[in-house]
């Protein structure tokens, strides 16, 4: 028999999506896919070859369980330039990718039925990973009208004396919205007074967009950074999703905790990424600049379109690669015996009717939305936006 642990954690809701349209790409038909979760782009060449040098040079062997000494000072640096943030290589761990990261903070804070507070709609991992590590998820809503950012009175009205930690992830998935300063001093104080852990969630700190900028809530006091363990890694800033390298920055007792537990289980992530990611954050940032430049251009393109749709409503998000549409105002419609009763109806209706694959709300937490990868070619997105429109004008 299979553990309850292992039951705690439910399929994916996209799955069956996903199985459905592997199914039709089987049989040949053309499905544009607005659900991916990474960048289109190619790893740029001067990372890839500071790997193949790395490898040339056979640093193909064991390294120290939380990354190898010259990639833990290159973070350092990253977050003093990027961040404002001082640490000491001690404070420093570097994982299988951020998912891994936060996978290793979860075993190093929670005992079971401590609570983690996650804002809804919400990165589809931080609640399973809460779960498998015998803690407690509890959501907290937020809205359309406060750009998805966490309220404080109705984060406060959350808390118990169970609570250990608040999840943020800003900019966001799924909503790309991002916190403001004022914001992030809110919930900071509530962690202050509360005693409570704050995991930050910085992996699409690079894809910001207009003058926005992105602010760690760990900059904000020494008090406020001594309570947060700020995530983040290569996977979307550098298109690196394949090499798996993440990494967090936090109290050095946390930080020795997460080595500990990752060197009884993964030891340390894959030696020449690591050396690749040290390329990635101190080389030159050209690829980055264009990557960002042109999902700008593919943002703007997509929510001017999307709103001009029937019963399409989105603003426009600030951050990440993912537009959030507001689609509430398709509820009830029908075409032929078919009834759109809910944002997974609509996505299987997408799916079946247009050929264009996407994901529900509800897989976030947040029924009445479906999000739309942005991470594909200007031509797939004129064409999916394309068959969307044909697809919604049937519907009544
Ligand atoms: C992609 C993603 C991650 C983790 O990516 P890794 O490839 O594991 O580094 C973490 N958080 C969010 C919100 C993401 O979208």
């Amino acid at each position: 028999m299979i553990s309850s642990r292992a039951t705690r954690v439910k399929p994916s809701p996209t799955l069956q999506m996903n199985a459905k349209a592997q199914e039709m790409k089987a049989e040949g038909i053309d499905v544009i896919s607005f659900g991916v979760g990474e960048p289109d782009f190619d790893t740029p060449d001067n990372i890839k070859e500071a790997a193949i040098k790395a490898l040339k040079e056979g640093k193909t062997k064991y390294t120290p369980v939380g990354g190898i000494p010259e990639l833990k000072d290159a973070i350092v640096e990253k977050l003093e330039r990027d961040n404002g943030l001082k640490y000491k290589r001690e404070e420093i761990i570097v994982s299988c990718g951020a998912k891994h990261t936060l996978y290793n903070i979860a075993q190093a804070l929670l005992d079971p039925g401590d609570e983690v507070i996650i804002p809804a709609p919400y990165w589809v991992s931080y609640p399973a990973q809460v779960l498998l590590n015998d803690g407690v998820p509890v959501f907290v809503e937020t809205s359309e009208k406060d750009d998805f950012r966490l309220n404080p009175d109705m984060l406060e009205e959350k808390i118990t004396d169970k609570t250990k930690a608040i999840i943020i992830n800003s900019p966001s998935n799924p909503t790309g919205q991002i916190y403001d300063k004022g914001s992030l001093e809110a919930i900071a104080d509530i962690a202050l007074k509360h005693n409570l852990y704050i995991i930050s969630d910085e992996i699409y700190e690079k894809l910001i967009y207009d003058n926005n900028t992105h602010i760690s809530i760990a900059s904000l006091s020494e008090d406020i950074k001594s309570k947060t363990i700020v995530v983040n890694g290569l996977s979307k800033s550098h298109a690196m999703t394949g090499w798996r390298i993440g990494y967090a920055a936090g109290p050095s007792e946390i930080i020795s905790a997460m080595t500990k537990i990752q060197s009884q289980s993964t030891s340390n992530p894959t030696s020449i990424a690591q050396w690749a990611a040290i390329e990635a954050l101190k080389g030159p940032q050209d690829a980055l600049e264009e990557m960002l430049r042109e999902f700008d251009r593919r943002r703007r393109f997509l929510v001017e379109e999307l709103n001009r749709l029937k019963g399409f409503r989105c603003t426009m998000p600030k951050g990440a690669f993912y537009v959030f549409a507001n689609v509430s105002g398709l509820k009830g419609t029908t075409s032929g015996s078919r009834r759109i009763n809910s944002s997974s109806d609509l996505a299987m209706y997408l799916l079946e009717e247009a050929h264009v694959a996407l994901v529900p709300g509800e897989a976030f937490g947040a029924e009445g939305y479906i999000r739309l990868s942005y991470a594909t070619s200007m031509e797939r997105l004129h064409e999916g936006i394309r068959r969307i429109g044909q697809a919604i004008e049937k519907l009544q």
